[in-house]
């Protein structure tokens, strides 16, 4: 298999969702699913094409009351392409002899292409061979070149190319009861022979959306003429094109096609717009020339390599892949966020959590420029995460747990559990830690980037608002004379109150306490770090006084860290009472048991009751602090943390998290590889599987999980390169695990490139710096100068975990 290509050699109708996932081609502005050219929706096939920032409201009754959902719309398909003989049916995959079938996703070029040989039940034996792009470099353009051969027979095809704007958002069958028409066709037009173009609005949220086609037929490089005939049918436009084709000789149709919205930036209207776009537009062959070169840029800054050989490459390949086609150079300044599935799918309706946190580093040590504007996504919804804060008596501004157009709480009201067909109270808004998240991230843009300006114009707000909302959220209990914090959730959503309790929240989630006191500390090193000017400024406009910024140093000093049993930390107050669960009964029952809380409900039971984990929650703070800054925090609380904390808590949680998250297995191979690096590989082996196998049995087919692709990525930087960003100098300290064995990646840290080349016994690295004179750099603990141009050589070291933390 060539690491370089996810490759399918034959047509599987049941995993044909989950390969219309994995094979989306998307440039940061919008992304089509990996459909077949000729297939609507039905129960093989879902083409989508979704749109960065594009949302739309719709009411529906469901269980007994009315509820508003805010969709990431499923806009026009424009992939329709199919072919028939004259006198035969459409090609239909279900309905021939495949002969030899190959799809294969080019990584490298982001070319998706199929090669079919079939016959139908005339005998006429065909091969439809396509090649498609959605362009990396100019975002409005996507393509596809199909080439159709007549094998043994010769005669009148007619082509049907055509955009559909009848589609709805069914993707997610979950869904299906709420409502889900978005579009209405605004106008169907043609221009000239060749071109027609759909445009069309959501209801609510009058997004226009308009696309263009032109479709021509070549004949090797001689452009034929094909009979044209216009189809307009409902929402559907198109033409017919019929030609003579010749056994054995392949004649091409290309279908060019240009898509615009109301939310783009420097056009008159969206219509006008891909009508031009078509006229200054070549064929297939000079979009793919230009497509392939803005992919071989982001390659060559975003390849992470293995040894050759490794069978893991092609998989961290499409990681990096999908996360650059969900959000590319091309989304700078599009105010669109980072949905947690990307633009693959319907799941959670495109919205934007706390998974930004696993998200981001993989721009911000490459592209930090797509970081930036991620954030200034959350800065623009400052005012309503304000509003938000205000309205459950909260001061501050406190984000919501799912984000979408204009950053009010999308997350819905009630849930339905598959298993049950039941809908049931869904409170997973509750969980409050997102605000920390978006702290960290941009915590962490700034000491990764140094961009102070940010930092002034933006980042010290959204900082200094969200720790007034958890100030305001801590509350002094005067009998332990210790902060609390009552009524959030931790990540685990298994948890989302105290059985036998209506009220939804818990009493000191620990990484929430933990974490809050680590954003209290960052606005006050804020305070420091500005100049006078700022200072003042900032403060007279917030109307931050002294009083609260003392109560916010004296929550660093008492926060409550709840404990249990022989220095284990209790995901939540009075989780040492809950039930031991039977995990292998419960296996031995149900086989997969990751989304326990699912099956538990459906038993009339609740996952509230037990001491399990969909996952990590107290792991989550080893996840992201180094051990000498978790005990630092620990000892200022006038809490013991002792050397064994980080393992007795790694081992007990672990053996109680089901990971029916796919952040999970990530965090856990993260914090593993601190104490058992062969347990650590296996956790970290699993997470790669987490959608290229569909490890959850049917959820990436709804969209691909990109916390858990760009957590993989981390793992190999942060881990495996040894890279440590938590002091003002970058510091290496490459530990490969063993099956590993070569490593070769680039990133970026405050302006300057590093080249890193890891193998068994060496590593080198090369610095790239626009600026003259040596950088200083940290190599296992000893500082050295490194001259912009040379490759300096180190050997391998191993070093114990509290060294490197
Ligand atoms: C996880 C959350 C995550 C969400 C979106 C849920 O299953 O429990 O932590 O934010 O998926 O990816």
């Amino acid at each position: 298999m060539s690491h370089w290509s996810l490759v399918y050699e034959s047509f599987d109708p049941k995993r044909e969702s989950l390969r219309e996932a994995l094979c989306t081609l998307g440039n940061g502005c919008f992304a089509t699913r990996g459909a077949a050219e000729e297939a609507q929706a039905d129960e093989i096939h879902y083409p989508g094409t979704y749109l960065a920032g594009g949302y739309d409201r719709l009411e529906s009754s469901i269980a007994g009351r009315t509820v508003t959902n805010e969709d990431l719309v499923n806009f026009p398909n424009w992939l329709l392409l199919k072919f028939r003989p004259e006198d035969g049916d459409w090609f239909n995959l279900m309905a021939v002899d495949i002969l030899s079938y190959r799809q294969e996703l080019d990584l490298k070029e982001g070319v998706l292409k199929r090669t079919v040989r079939f016959r139908d039940h005339d005998g006429r034996e065909s091969t439809g061979a396509s090649r498609r792009l959605v362009h990396m470099s100019d975002p409005h353009f996507a393509a596809i070149e199909y080439a159709i051969t007549a094998e043994n027979w010769s005669g009148r095809a007619v082509v049907q190319s055509a955009l559909d704007g009848s589609v709805i958002n069914a993707g997610v069958a979950r869904y299906r009861e709420l409502n889900s028409k978005h579009l209405d066709t605004v106008s169907m037009h043609e221009f000239g022979p060749e071109t027609v173009c759909l445009l069309v609005q959501t209801n609510q949220s009058h997004i226009r959306i308009a696309e263009a086609a032109r479709t021509r037929v070549y004949r090797g490089e001689q452009l034929v003429e094909p009979e044209r005939e216009s189809i307009r049918d409902g929402s559907v436009i198109g033409q017919e094109l019929v030609f003579e084709v010749e056994q054995r000789e392949a004649v091409t149709v290309e279908k060019i096609v240009s898509v615009y919205s109301s939310r783009d930036r420097a056009i008159s209207e969206p219509s006008l717009e891909a009508r031009l776009a078509l006229q200054r537009c070549g064929r297939f062959r000079d979009l793919l020339l230009s497509h392939a070169r803005a992919w071989k840029f982001l390659w060559r800054k975003c390849d992470v390599l293995m040894k050759p050989g490794n069978s893991d490459q092609m998989v961290l390949r499409l990681h990096i892949f999908h996360l650059l086609q969900s959000v590319s150079p091309n989304t700078v300044g599009l105010d669109a966020g980072v949905p947690a599935r990307g633009l693959h799918g319907e799941a959670y309706r495109g919205h934007i959590f706390w998974d930004e946190l696993f998200i981001f580093p993989f721009y911000t040590f490459r592209l930090p420029q797509i970081t930036r504007s991620l954030l200034l996504y959350r800065y623009r919804r400052l005012n309503v995460a304000r509003c938000l804060a205000a309205a459950e008596g909260y001061e501050g501004a406190m984000y919501p747990w799912q984000s979408g157009s204009n950053g009010r709480e999308e997350t819905q009201v009630v849930h339905l559990n598959p298993r049950s067909g039941a809908w049931g109270p869904d409170y997973s808004r509750y969980q409050r830690h997102v605000n920390t998240a978006i702290v960290y991230n941009a915590w962490q843009y700034f000491t990764l980037t140094g961009d102070k300006e940010f930092m002034v114009s933006y980042g010290t707000e959204m900082i200094l608002e969200i720790a007034r909302f958890w100030s305001s959220m801590a509350q002094y209990n005067r009998r332990t004379k210790r902060y609390e914090i009552v009524g959030a959730m931790g990540p685990d959503e298994y948890h989302e109150k105290y059985p036998d309790s209506d009220a939804a929240g818990l009493r000191n989630n620990a990484y929430t306490n933990v974490m809050a006191v680590w954003v209290l500390e960052r606005a006050l090193q804020l305070l420091e770090l500005l100049g006078a000017g700022d200072l003042r400024e900032i403060k007279e406009k917030l109307a931050l006084h002294s009083e609260e910024v003392e109560r916010w140093r004296d929550i660093t000093h008492k926060m409550t860290i709840p404990f249990h049993g022989h220095g284990i930390i209790s995901q939540f107050e009075g989780y040492e009472q809950l039930q031991e669960f039977d995990w292998d009964g419960y296996r031995k029952k149900y086989g997969n048991i990751e989304r326990l809380d699912r099956i538990l409900k459906a038993e009339g039971d609740s996952a509230d009751r037990y001491k399990v984990s969909k996952q990590a929650d107290v792991l989550m703070l080893f996840y992201l602090l180094p051990p000498k800054e978790l005990r630092r925090i620990f000892r200022q609380l006038g809490y013991e943390f002792d050397d064994e904390l980080v393992r007795r808590n790694i081992e007990y949680y672990m053996a109680r998290t089901s990971h029916g998250s796919t952040l999970s297995k990530v965090v856990h191979a993260s914090v593993l590889d601190r104490i058992d690096r062969t347990a650590a590989w296996s956790m970290f082996r699993a997470a790669l599987e987490s959608d290229v196998a569909d490890v959850q049995g049917g959820t990436t087919p709804e969209g691909i999980h990109l916390g858990a692709m760009a957590g993989t990525l981390d793992i190999v930087l942060r881990h495996y390169g040894g890279i440590d960003t938590t002091s003002e100098t970058i510091a290496f300290y490459p530990r490969l695990p063993a099956a590993l064995r070569g490593l070769h990646l680039r990133l970026r840290h405050r302006s300057v490139w590093y080249e890193l080349d890891i193998d068994d016994r060496r590593f080198s690295l090369k610095v790239d710096s626009d600026e003259p004179g040596p950088k200083t750099v940290n190599i296992e603990g000893e500082l050295h100068e490194l001259t912009p141009g040379n490759v300096y050589e180190f050997p391998l070291l191993e070093r114990a975990y509290e060294q490197v933390g």
